[in-house]
Protein backbone atom coordinates (compact mmCIF):
# COMPACT_ATOMS: atom_id res chain seq x y z
CA UNK A 1 0.00 0.00 0.00
CA UNK A 2 1.74 3.10 -0.81
CA UNK A 3 0.38 5.93 0.98
CA UNK A 4 1.12 9.48 1.33
CA UNK A 5 0.59 12.15 3.67
CA UNK A 6 -0.56 15.95 2.83
CA UNK A 7 -0.17 18.77 4.77
CA UNK A 8 -2.29 21.64 4.13
CA UNK A 9 -1.44 25.39 5.42
CA UNK A 10 0.37 28.35 4.14
CA UNK A 11 2.09 28.49 7.77
CA UNK A 12 3.87 25.46 6.80
CA UNK A 13 5.54 26.70 3.47
CA UNK A 14 5.86 29.97 5.13
CA UNK A 15 8.38 28.55 7.21
CA UNK A 16 6.31 29.37 10.40
CA UNK A 17 5.85 25.90 11.65
CA UNK A 18 7.38 22.41 11.22
CA UNK A 19 5.01 19.84 9.78
CA UNK A 20 5.08 17.71 12.73
CA UNK A 21 1.54 15.95 11.93
CA UNK A 22 3.17 14.30 8.95
CA UNK A 23 6.13 13.15 11.43
CA UNK A 24 3.45 11.91 13.87
CA UNK A 25 1.36 10.00 11.36
CA UNK A 26 4.11 8.54 9.06
CA UNK A 27 5.71 7.14 12.67
CA UNK A 28 1.44 5.41 13.44
CA UNK A 29 1.32 4.45 9.73
CA UNK A 30 4.53 2.34 10.15
CA UNK A 31 3.56 0.71 13.23
CA UNK A 32 0.20 -0.45 11.19
CA UNK A 33 2.42 -1.62 8.31
CA UNK A 34 1.71 1.09 5.86
CA UNK A 35 4.17 2.26 4.24
CA UNK A 36 4.34 6.15 3.71
CA UNK A 37 6.44 7.05 0.24
CA UNK A 38 5.55 10.98 0.00
CA UNK A 39 5.21 13.88 2.68
CA UNK A 40 3.48 16.72 0.17
CA UNK A 41 3.10 20.31 1.14
CA UNK A 42 0.61 22.53 0.03
CA UNK A 43 -0.64 26.23 0.72
CA UNK A 44 -4.08 27.31 1.45
CA UNK A 45 -4.36 27.63 -2.12
CA UNK A 46 -7.66 25.27 -4.25
CA UNK A 47 -5.95 25.42 -7.38
CA UNK A 48 -2.17 23.82 -6.19
CA UNK A 49 -4.50 21.75 -3.59
CA UNK A 50 -6.24 20.01 -6.39
CA UNK A 51 -3.24 19.66 -8.43
CA UNK A 52 -1.16 17.82 -5.32
CA UNK A 53 -4.40 15.49 -5.10
CA UNK A 54 -4.28 14.96 -8.97
CA UNK A 55 -0.36 13.99 -8.54
CA UNK A 56 -1.49 11.97 -5.61
CA UNK A 57 -4.29 9.69 -6.72
CA UNK A 58 -1.97 8.50 -9.77
CA UNK A 59 1.05 7.39 -7.63
CA UNK A 60 -0.85 6.51 -4.38
CA UNK A 61 -3.40 4.30 -2.90
CA UNK A 62 -3.95 6.17 0.83
CA UNK A 63 -3.97 9.59 0.76
CA UNK A 64 -3.87 11.40 4.35
CA UNK A 65 -4.76 15.27 4.41
CA UNK A 66 -4.20 17.33 7.38
CA UNK A 67 -4.97 20.90 7.78
CA UNK A 68 -7.79 23.44 6.17
CA UNK A 69 -11.15 21.90 7.89
CA UNK A 70 -11.55 24.84 9.61
CA UNK A 71 -14.53 27.55 10.17
CA UNK A 72 -12.33 29.94 8.38
CA UNK A 73 -12.35 31.13 4.44
CA UNK A 74 -8.76 29.73 3.95
CA UNK A 75 -9.98 26.65 5.11
CA UNK A 76 -10.35 24.81 1.75
CA UNK A 77 -9.44 21.01 1.90
CA UNK A 78 -12.42 19.03 2.11
CA UNK A 79 -14.36 21.41 -0.32
CA UNK A 80 -11.04 20.72 -2.78
CA UNK A 81 -11.38 16.75 -2.27
CA UNK A 82 -15.66 17.18 -2.83
CA UNK A 83 -15.01 18.53 -6.12
CA UNK A 84 -12.09 16.69 -7.80
CA UNK A 85 -13.70 13.45 -6.32
CA UNK A 86 -17.11 14.52 -7.79
CA UNK A 87 -19.34 13.75 -4.83
CA UNK A 88 -21.08 16.23 -2.66
CA UNK A 89 -20.94 17.73 0.80
CA UNK A 90 -23.66 17.27 3.11
CA UNK A 91 -24.61 18.02 6.68
CA UNK A 92 -23.76 15.59 9.46
CA UNK A 93 -26.08 15.62 12.12
CA UNK A 94 -24.58 14.53 14.97
CA UNK A 95 -21.43 16.71 14.03
CA UNK A 96 -23.94 20.35 13.76
CA UNK A 97 -25.35 18.93 17.13
CA UNK A 98 -22.01 18.80 18.55
CA UNK A 99 -21.46 22.29 17.36
CA UNK A 100 -24.71 24.02 18.56
CA UNK A 101 -23.91 21.89 21.63
CA UNK A 102 -20.34 23.57 22.40
CA UNK A 103 -21.72 26.93 21.60
CA UNK A 104 -24.94 26.70 23.68
CA UNK A 105 -22.17 25.29 26.64
CA UNK A 106 -19.78 28.12 26.23
CA UNK A 107 -22.94 30.35 25.58
CA UNK A 108 -21.35 31.83 22.55
CA UNK A 109 -23.06 32.75 19.29
CA UNK A 110 -22.97 30.36 16.39
CA UNK A 111 -21.90 31.98 12.93
CA UNK A 112 -22.63 30.33 9.50
CA UNK A 113 -19.30 29.83 9.45
CA UNK A 114 -19.41 27.47 12.46
CA UNK A 115 -22.00 25.53 10.48
CA UNK A 116 -19.50 24.88 7.50
CA UNK A 117 -17.61 22.49 9.68
CA UNK A 118 -20.67 19.98 10.15
CA UNK A 119 -20.15 19.49 6.53
CA UNK A 120 -18.71 16.50 4.88
CA UNK A 121 -17.99 14.68 1.59
CA UNK A 122 -20.81 12.27 1.19
CA UNK A 123 -20.49 8.38 1.88
CA UNK A 124 -17.44 9.20 4.57
CA UNK A 125 -17.12 7.32 7.97
CA UNK A 126 -16.99 10.00 10.41
CA UNK A 127 -14.16 10.51 12.34
CA UNK A 128 -15.05 12.18 15.65
CA UNK A 129 -13.07 15.30 17.19
CA UNK A 130 -12.92 14.84 21.07
CA UNK A 131 -11.18 17.84 21.18
CA UNK A 132 -12.41 20.28 18.55
CA UNK A 133 -15.22 20.88 16.19
CA UNK A 134 -14.10 19.92 12.64
CA UNK A 135 -14.92 16.40 12.45
CA UNK A 136 -12.54 14.10 10.41
CA UNK A 137 -13.55 11.74 7.54
CA UNK A 138 -12.65 8.63 5.85
CA UNK A 139 -14.00 7.18 2.34
CA UNK A 140 -12.97 5.09 -0.68
CA UNK A 141 -13.42 6.03 -3.90
CA UNK A 142 -12.04 4.82 -6.98
CA UNK A 143 -10.11 2.20 -4.92
CA UNK A 144 -7.85 5.01 -3.30
CA UNK A 145 -8.61 5.57 -0.04
CA UNK A 146 -8.64 9.44 1.46
CA UNK A 147 -8.33 10.33 4.68
CA UNK A 148 -8.98 14.00 6.05
CA UNK A 149 -7.50 14.59 9.52
CA UNK A 150 -7.72 18.48 11.45
CA UNK A 151 -5.11 21.05 11.77
CA UNK A 152 -3.93 21.51 14.89
CA UNK A 153 -1.54 18.60 16.49
CA UNK A 154 -3.93 18.42 19.37
CA UNK A 155 -7.37 17.58 17.75
CA UNK A 156 -5.24 15.63 14.27
CA UNK A 157 -3.43 12.65 17.07
CA UNK A 158 -5.98 11.67 19.21
CA UNK A 159 -8.51 11.29 16.50
CA UNK A 160 -6.05 9.05 14.50
CA UNK A 161 -4.81 7.09 17.30
CA UNK A 162 -8.61 6.90 18.76
CA UNK A 163 -10.51 6.45 15.32
CA UNK A 164 -8.30 7.03 12.00
CA UNK A 165 -6.18 3.95 12.50
CA UNK A 166 -9.06 1.63 13.70
CA UNK A 167 -10.56 2.74 10.11
CA UNK A 168 -7.37 1.59 8.00
CA UNK A 169 -7.46 -1.44 10.51
CA UNK A 170 -10.97 -2.56 9.66
CA UNK A 171 -10.48 -1.09 5.38
CA UNK A 172 -7.92 -3.53 5.29
CA UNK A 173 -8.64 -6.04 7.48
CA UNK A 174 -5.59 -6.13 9.75
CA UNK A 175 -6.32 -8.66 12.63
CA UNK A 176 -3.13 -7.50 14.42
CA UNK A 177 -2.51 -5.83 17.62
CA UNK A 178 0.30 -3.40 17.72
CA UNK A 179 2.53 -2.71 21.20
CA UNK A 180 5.69 -1.08 21.57
CA UNK A 181 7.72 -0.22 24.11
CA UNK A 182 11.03 2.50 24.48
CA UNK A 183 13.98 1.28 25.36
CA UNK A 184 16.34 4.49 26.66
CA UNK A 185 19.83 4.03 26.99
CA UNK A 186 22.41 6.92 28.15
CA UNK A 187 26.28 6.96 28.41
CA UNK A 188 26.50 5.58 24.69
CA UNK A 189 26.42 7.07 21.35
CA UNK A 190 23.93 6.24 18.70
CA UNK A 191 26.16 5.23 16.39
CA UNK A 192 28.03 3.15 18.91
CA UNK A 193 24.84 1.84 20.34
CA UNK A 194 23.63 0.57 16.32
CA UNK A 195 26.97 -0.76 15.72
CA UNK A 196 26.57 -3.24 18.81
CA UNK A 197 23.41 -4.01 17.86
CA UNK A 198 23.04 -3.55 14.16
CA UNK A 199 22.91 -7.65 13.30
CA UNK A 200 19.82 -7.62 15.72
CA UNK A 201 18.27 -4.23 13.75
CA UNK A 202 18.32 -5.54 10.39
CA UNK A 203 17.37 -9.37 11.41
CA UNK A 204 14.39 -8.45 13.12
CA UNK A 205 10.63 -7.67 11.21
CA UNK A 206 8.53 -8.62 14.27
CA UNK A 207 9.21 -6.76 16.73
CA UNK A 208 11.10 -4.54 14.49
CA UNK A 209 13.37 -1.98 15.99
CA UNK A 210 14.12 1.88 15.74
CA UNK A 211 16.78 3.71 16.92
CA UNK A 212 16.61 7.95 17.69
CA UNK A 213 18.99 9.77 19.49
CA UNK A 214 17.99 13.27 21.46
CA UNK A 215 18.98 15.29 23.93
CA UNK A 216 22.84 13.08 24.35
CA UNK A 217 20.32 9.90 24.80
CA UNK A 218 19.46 6.65 22.49
CA UNK A 219 15.92 5.57 22.53
CA UNK A 220 15.18 1.95 20.65
CA UNK A 221 11.80 1.67 19.89
CA UNK A 222 10.51 -1.66 19.86
CA UNK A 223 7.28 -2.35 17.86
CA UNK A 224 5.51 -5.77 17.74
CA UNK A 225 2.38 -6.97 16.36
CA UNK A 226 0.56 -10.07 16.95
CA UNK A 227 -2.78 -11.13 17.04
CA UNK A 228 -2.94 -11.65 20.50
CA UNK A 229 -1.35 -8.74 22.93
CA UNK A 230 0.34 -11.25 25.40
CA UNK A 231 2.31 -12.44 22.31
CA UNK A 232 3.26 -9.45 21.33
CA UNK A 233 4.47 -8.67 24.85
CA UNK A 234 6.50 -11.56 24.58
CA UNK A 235 8.30 -10.93 21.31
CA UNK A 236 8.94 -7.28 22.76
CA UNK A 237 10.60 -9.05 25.94
CA UNK A 238 12.30 -11.47 23.94
CA UNK A 239 14.30 -9.04 21.75
CA UNK A 240 14.98 -6.72 24.24
CA UNK A 241 16.31 -9.52 26.44
CA UNK A 242 18.94 -10.05 23.71
CA UNK A 243 19.51 -6.02 22.83
CA UNK A 244 20.17 -5.79 26.72
CA UNK A 245 22.83 -8.74 26.89
CA UNK A 246 24.89 -6.33 24.55
CA UNK A 247 24.30 -2.61 25.67
CA UNK A 248 22.43 -3.44 29.19
CA UNK A 249 25.01 -1.05 30.71
CA UNK A 250 23.90 2.01 29.52
CA UNK A 251 20.07 1.00 29.72
CA UNK A 252 18.32 3.24 32.23
CA UNK A 253 14.08 2.58 31.75
CA UNK A 254 11.31 2.61 29.55
CA UNK A 255 9.33 5.01 27.86
CA UNK A 256 8.30 8.03 28.75
CA UNK A 257 10.98 8.03 32.13
CA UNK A 258 14.35 10.28 32.75
CA UNK A 259 17.05 9.88 34.37
CA UNK A 260 16.40 12.03 36.73
CA UNK A 261 13.11 10.15 37.36
CA UNK A 262 15.14 7.39 38.03
CA UNK A 263 17.69 8.84 40.23
CA UNK A 264 14.12 10.15 42.33
CA UNK A 265 12.45 6.62 42.56
CA UNK A 266 15.67 4.71 43.41
CA UNK A 267 16.72 7.15 46.26
CA UNK A 268 13.12 7.37 47.58
CA UNK A 269 12.94 3.32 47.03
CA UNK A 270 16.12 3.42 49.30
CA UNK A 271 15.15 6.12 51.87
CA UNK A 272 17.92 8.14 50.91
CA UNK A 273 18.69 12.04 50.70
CA UNK A 274 20.84 13.84 48.29
CA UNK A 275 22.56 17.04 48.03
CA UNK A 276 24.95 19.04 45.80
CA UNK A 277 28.06 20.81 45.53
CA UNK A 278 27.57 22.41 41.79
CA UNK A 279 30.61 24.37 39.77
CA UNK A 280 30.46 23.97 36.15
CA UNK A 281 26.83 22.77 36.05
CA UNK A 282 25.75 26.22 38.53
CA UNK A 283 22.37 24.74 39.40
CA UNK A 284 21.35 22.30 37.11
CA UNK A 285 21.03 19.32 38.72
CA UNK A 286 19.46 20.68 41.24
CA UNK A 287 17.05 22.54 38.51
CA UNK A 288 16.60 18.57 37.40
CA UNK A 289 15.68 17.04 40.62
CA UNK A 290 13.67 19.90 42.10
CA UNK A 291 11.51 20.25 38.58
CA UNK A 292 10.24 16.19 40.00
CA UNK A 293 7.39 16.74 42.07
CA UNK A 294 8.05 15.21 45.56
CA UNK A 295 11.95 16.30 45.59
CA UNK A 296 11.82 17.54 48.77
CA UNK A 297 12.02 13.52 49.99
CA UNK A 298 15.20 13.03 48.65
CA UNK A 299 16.87 16.72 47.79
CA UNK A 300 18.14 18.40 50.73
CA UNK A 301 20.08 21.27 48.82
CA UNK A 302 22.86 22.23 46.80
CA UNK A 303 25.76 24.78 47.10
CA UNK A 304 27.05 26.45 43.95
CA UNK A 305 30.17 26.89 44.43
CA UNK A 306 31.14 28.63 41.35
CA UNK A 307 34.15 30.15 42.61
CA UNK A 308 37.76 28.70 44.44
CA UNK A 309 37.04 31.18 46.91
CA UNK A 310 33.68 29.96 47.62
CA UNK A 311 34.93 26.17 47.19
CA UNK A 312 37.18 27.19 50.41
CA UNK A 313 35.05 29.50 52.40
CA UNK A 314 31.71 27.91 52.25
CA UNK A 315 32.49 23.85 51.23
CA UNK A 316 35.88 23.92 53.19
CA UNK A 317 37.58 22.20 50.31
CA UNK A 318 41.05 22.47 51.29
CA UNK A 319 43.45 25.39 50.02
CA UNK A 320 46.23 23.06 49.44
CA UNK A 321 44.03 20.63 47.17
CA UNK A 322 43.47 23.57 45.02
CA UNK A 323 46.64 24.94 44.71
CA UNK A 324 48.25 21.39 44.21
CA UNK A 325 45.71 19.87 41.70
CA UNK A 326 43.02 23.12 40.87
CA UNK A 327 39.46 23.11 41.08
CA UNK A 328 38.94 20.77 37.98
CA UNK A 329 40.72 17.53 39.34
CA UNK A 330 39.59 14.13 40.75
CA UNK A 331 40.74 15.55 44.23
CA UNK A 332 38.49 18.79 44.24
CA UNK A 333 34.92 16.53 43.24
CA UNK A 334 36.22 13.97 45.96
CA UNK A 335 36.50 16.54 48.51
CA UNK A 336 33.26 18.76 47.11
CA UNK A 337 31.43 15.11 47.14
CA UNK A 338 32.28 14.67 50.74
CA UNK A 339 32.30 18.26 52.16
CA UNK A 340 28.72 18.98 50.84
CA UNK A 341 27.16 15.18 52.03
CA UNK A 342 27.99 16.04 55.45
CA UNK A 343 27.60 19.97 55.33
CA UNK A 344 23.81 19.18 54.21
CA UNK A 345 23.79 16.19 56.50
CA UNK A 346 22.67 13.87 53.79
CA UNK A 347 23.25 9.86 53.23
CA UNK A 348 25.06 11.19 49.40
CA UNK A 349 27.03 13.97 48.44
CA UNK A 350 27.57 14.76 44.76
CA UNK A 351 29.96 17.06 43.17
CA UNK A 352 30.27 18.62 39.42
CA UNK A 353 33.37 20.02 38.52
CA UNK A 354 35.03 20.53 35.04
CA UNK A 355 35.51 22.94 32.31
CA UNK A 356 32.54 24.24 30.34
CA UNK A 357 34.65 26.43 27.96
CA UNK A 358 34.76 27.92 25.18
CA UNK A 359 38.58 28.40 27.27
CA UNK A 360 40.26 25.79 29.14
CA UNK A 361 40.41 26.21 32.89
CA UNK A 362 43.48 26.23 35.13
CA UNK A 363 45.21 24.50 32.20
CA UNK A 364 42.37 22.15 31.51
CA UNK A 365 40.85 21.56 28.20
CA UNK A 366 37.32 22.38 27.35
CA UNK A 367 34.85 19.12 28.09
CA UNK A 368 36.96 18.14 30.76
CA UNK A 369 34.19 17.04 33.37
CA UNK A 370 35.02 15.76 36.95
CA UNK A 371 31.81 14.13 39.49
CA UNK A 372 32.10 13.01 42.91
CA UNK A 373 29.61 10.71 44.45
CA UNK A 374 30.08 10.26 48.36
CA UNK A 375 28.25 8.09 50.58
CA UNK A 376 29.31 6.97 53.69
CA UNK A 377 31.58 4.38 53.05
CA UNK A 378 33.07 5.55 50.21
CA UNK A 379 33.73 8.11 47.26
CA UNK A 380 33.72 7.33 43.83
CA UNK A 381 35.27 10.41 41.30
CA UNK A 382 33.76 9.43 37.88
CA UNK A 383 36.34 11.26 34.92
CA UNK A 384 34.92 12.59 31.38
CA UNK A 385 36.01 14.49 28.25
CA UNK A 386 32.86 15.69 26.43
CA UNK A 387 32.67 17.31 23.44
CA UNK A 388 30.93 19.81 22.06
CA UNK A 389 29.45 23.35 23.16
CA UNK A 390 29.25 24.94 26.09
CA UNK A 391 25.88 24.67 26.82
CA UNK A 392 25.76 20.57 25.98
CA UNK A 393 28.81 19.87 27.92
CA UNK A 394 27.13 21.30 31.22
CA UNK A 395 23.27 19.84 30.25
CA UNK A 396 25.18 16.29 29.71
CA UNK A 397 27.36 16.80 33.18
CA UNK A 398 24.35 17.29 35.13
CA UNK A 399 22.94 14.07 33.19
CA UNK A 400 25.85 12.15 33.52
CA UNK A 401 25.55 12.75 37.13
CA UNK A 402 22.23 11.04 37.17
CA UNK A 403 24.14 8.25 34.75
CA UNK A 404 25.99 7.25 37.66
CA UNK A 405 23.70 7.36 40.64
CA UNK A 406 21.30 5.25 39.09
CA UNK A 407 24.52 2.17 38.30
P1 LIG B 1 -8.78 25.19 12.72
O1 LIG B 1 -10.15 24.76 13.02
O2 LIG B 1 -7.95 25.44 13.97
O3 LIG B 1 -8.67 26.27 11.69
P2 LIG B 1 -7.83 23.43 10.60
O4 LIG B 1 -8.15 21.99 10.46
O5 LIG B 1 -8.47 24.37 9.64
O6 LIG B 1 -8.08 23.85 12.09
P3 LIG B 1 -5.41 24.72 9.89
O7 LIG B 1 -6.19 26.01 9.89
O8 LIG B 1 -4.82 24.28 8.61
O9 LIG B 1 -6.30 23.55 10.46
O10 LIG B 1 -4.27 24.76 10.97
C1 LIG B 1 -4.54 25.19 12.29
C2 LIG B 1 -3.27 25.15 13.10
O11 LIG B 1 -2.85 23.79 13.26
C3 LIG B 1 -2.08 25.81 12.44
O12 LIG B 1 -2.02 27.18 12.70
C4 LIG B 1 -0.92 25.08 13.08
O13 LIG B 1 -0.64 25.62 14.34
C5 LIG B 1 -1.45 23.68 13.24
N1 LIG B 1 -1.05 22.83 12.10
C6 LIG B 1 -1.65 22.76 10.90
N2 LIG B 1 -1.04 21.89 10.09
C7 LIG B 1 0.02 21.39 10.78
C8 LIG B 1 1.05 20.43 10.50
N3 LIG B 1 1.11 19.82 9.31
N4 LIG B 1 1.95 20.17 11.46
C9 LIG B 1 1.88 20.79 12.65
N5 LIG B 1 0.94 21.68 12.99
C10 LIG B 1 0.01 22.00 12.08
MG1 LIG C 1 -8.01 26.62 9.84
Amino acid sequence: MRTEIIAVGSELLLGQIANTNAQFLSKELAEIGLNVYYHTVVGDNPVRLESAIKIAKERSNIIIFTGGLGPTKDDLTKETISKSLGKNLVFDHSALESIEDYFARTKRTMSENNKKQALVIEGSTILKNDYGMAPGMALEADQTIYMLLPGPPSEMSPMFKNYGREFFQNQLGIQDKIVSRVLRYFGIGESQLETDIQDLIDGQTNPTVAPLAADGEVTLRLTAKHTDEKTAQKLLDEVERKINVRVGDFFYGYNETTLINEVMAQLVKKKKTIAAAESLTGGMFSELVTSLEGASQVFNGSIISYTNEVKKQILHIQEETLAAYGAVSEQCAKEMAEQVRKLLNSDIGISFTGAAGPEQHEGQPVGTVFIGIADKDQTNVYALNLAGSRKGIRTRTAKYGCHYLVK
